[in-house]
Parts: C-alpha cells; sequence; structure tokens
C-alpha cells in the first residue's frame, strides 16, 4: 500500500483543495500542517456537519461505480449544509480503504469528488487516510450562512405550508433497478436513466437551500436523506408540532420526465411506497408561514416546488387522500440493502 503521503498528495491534485501558507486569504493556512486555519467573513457564521459513507452499509463497492462513491460521498454532507440554508465552502475528508483500493479505484474516487467540489465550490483544505478491510469515506464539511440566517428543523408552526422539492422516490427506484440488473446496468452509464442518475449522482439543492435562507421565506427546514416517512416526523417533533399530507399531491418519480410514456395504471401503491418512504432523494423538505406561501414559485431553477400538506398543532401526522379519507403515517426506517 502506498504511504498516507503520496495518497493524499494524489488526492490533493485531483480535488480542488488549499495547501500550504495564503497570508490574507479566507484559507490562510490549507493541507500540510497539523490542522487548517479558515477565516469568516464579518457578519457571517460557520456551518459545520459530518458524515460517513460506508461501504457495505452505504455503498457496495463491487456495484458501485468508484467516481460515483467519490461524487456522492461528498454530496451527502453537501446535503446538509443546503438544508442548512449554508452556502458550502470547505472540506475535510477522513478515508480508510483496503490496499487493493489504492490503484485505479482511488484516482477514480477522487475524480467523482472532484466533480461534486467544483460543481458545490468547496475546497479540500485537510485530510487523513488508513488502512482499512472496506471503504469508509467520512466527511466534514463548512459552510457559510449570514449570522442568524440558518433554517432550522425547529422553526415549523402550525398553519405553516408544508413543501418539498423535486420528485421523491426516484434514488430508491434508481437502487432497486442495480440490484435488479446488477453492474450492467451501471456499465452502460451513458444511457442512464433518470432514477439510476439520481441514486448514483444526487443533487443537493443547495441554491434552493441559499434562496430560502436568503429570502428568509422558510420557518423550518430540513434535508430527505433517509424518506419523507421518517424524516417528516423528525421535522415534527423538532418543531413540537404534527402535520397533514396530502397523499395525491406527493410528487414520485413517475411525474418525471423521463417516466411520462408510462400508462397512469403503473402509478400504484408501490409508487407511492416508494416516494414515501424511498431514501437518499436529498430533496429538500420546508415549511412556509401562510403569509409568504405565495411568494413560493412553481419551480426553482428547473426544480419543482409541490405544497404537500401543512402543519398542524395536534402532534400526530395525518395521510389525507383525494376522496377526504385519512390514516396514520406509518414510519418505515430506510435501509439501504435491505432488498438484497
Ligand atoms: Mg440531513
Amino acid at each position: 500500500m502506498p504511504d498516507e503521503f503520496s495518497i493524499i498528495a494524489r488526492l490533493r491534485r485531483v480535488i480542488p483543495s488549499r495547501a500550504g501558507v495564503h497570508a490574507g486569504a479566507d484559507v490562510p493556512l490549507g493541507i500540510g500542517d497539523d490542522a487548517a486555519v479558515v477565516h469568516c467573513a464579518a457578519g457571517n457564521e460557520w456551518v459545520l456537519s459530518t458524515d460517513a459513507f460506508v461501504e457495505g452499509s452505504h455503498f457496495l463497492a463491487r456495484l458501485h461505480p468508484p467516481d460515483a462513491v467519490g461524487y456522492k460521498a461528498l454530496a451527502r454532507a453537501a446535503s446538509d449544509l443546503a438544508a442548512m440554508g449554508a452556502a458550502p465552502r470547505h472540506f475535510l475528508l477522513t478515508l480508510a480503504l483496503p490496499g487493493r483500493r489504492t490503484g485505479a479505484w482511488l484516482d477514480a474516487f477522487a475524480r467523482g469528488m472532484a466533480v461534486a467540489a467544483r460543481r458545490f465550490q468547496m475546497r479540500l483544505i485537510g485530510g487523513d487516510v488508513s488502512r482499512h478491510t472496506h471503504v469508509v469515506a467520512a466527511l466534514t464539511v463548512i459552510g457559510e450562512t449570514r449570522t442568524g440566517r440558518a433554517l432550522t428543523r425547529s422553526g415549523a408552526r402550525p398553519g405553516d405550508a408544508l413543501y418539498v422539492s423535486g420528485r421523491l422516490g426516484a434514488a430508491q427506484a434508481g437502487l432497486d433497478l442495480m440490484l435488479r440488473k446488477g453492474a450492467a446496468a451501471v456499465a452502460r452509464r451513458q444511457r442512464l436513466s433518470y432514477s439510476l442518475n439520481r441514486h448514483l449522482y444526487p443533487e443537493p439543492r443547495l441554491a434552493l437551500g441559499a434562496w430560502l435562507a436568503s429570502e428568509q421565506l422558510a420557518s423550518a427546514a430540513m434535508d430527505l436523506s433517509d424518506g419523507l416517512s421518517t424524516d417528516l416526523p423528525r421535522l415534527c417533533r423538532a418543531s413540537g408540532a404534527g402535520a397533514v399530507l396530502h397523499t395525491a399531491a406527493i410528487p414520485s418519480v413517475l411525474d418525471a420526465p423521463s417516466s411520462q410514456r408510462l400508462p397512469a395504471h403503473l402509478k400504484d401503491a408501490a409508487v407511492f411506497r416508494r416516494a414515501l418512504d424511498g431514501g437518499e432523494d436529498y430533496e429538500l423538505l420546508f415549511t412556509v408561514p401562510a403569509r409568504l406561501s405565495a411568494r413560493i414559485p412553481p419551480s426553482f431553477r428547473g426544480v419543482p416546488l409541490t405544497r404537500i400538506g401543512e402543519i398542524t398543532a395536534k402532534r400526530n401526522i395525518t395521510l389525507l387522500d383525494a376522496s377526504g379519507n385519512d390514516r396514520p403515517l406509518r414510519t418505515r426506517g430506510y435501509d439501504h440493502f435491505a432488498a438484497s
């Protein structure tokens, strides 16, 4: 296995990074010392989050292309910054991997992470590499926001409108497809389906989060990592409230452009469950006070924004269908490979 220094040097060459001393810059001290030093603009504050992407739990090295592993490791972590309405800035990478993954696999991993870093405008400012039986990519991400403007889960109030971005269930549909068809489907990547793309290369809603925060439109927000039926109760608990969900309004993956050819009868219960329970869409779930909801457009930069319900004083969560029938929401914990 190559030594840690040479691996970090290889990562640094590919991934946008800051190394050494840069007097007066926003990163006065980057990679190469015991720790990095970063500078925050006056009137702003840091927003920090960490996320571990673990082989066997979150991805399968035999199935998932290494560039997608590198891309998604950073995208998942950056999504938490989107949820807070923070502008992404810097990240630190703690990487553990077996010797057999330090060659071509690591180069592809770094290329994927570099694509994500450029897309999200983030720079690597530190890292640590060690040997392990499985790949673990632990990312610490640092974002910036105006002081006091970070979006939280706890601000939803009864009467607020509940919105979601994008289409739900797409990433789960992509994972199901990959587990069913195996690596062959992934190998034909130039023809990736919409859902497979959403599973392998999720798009954290950074611009949307930043806009909601700067316009002070959202009373609460979070990103959907574990599925609506798991994450909505978290937002409601944090806010000390409940919600009514309008089931007919929940935008599912079959409403996506690539699926419009499918006949209506396929929009069945299974598709609905995937929209409700499927994980890893990394869309934003947010609430808007009623007096501000007219300012939420039908889409933001091409991403649909859909009103799916309301926050209630009653603390339970109710599903309400188009005929007016209601039933309680059942939470199914999201398990990546429960089907495998
Ligand atoms: Mg989150």
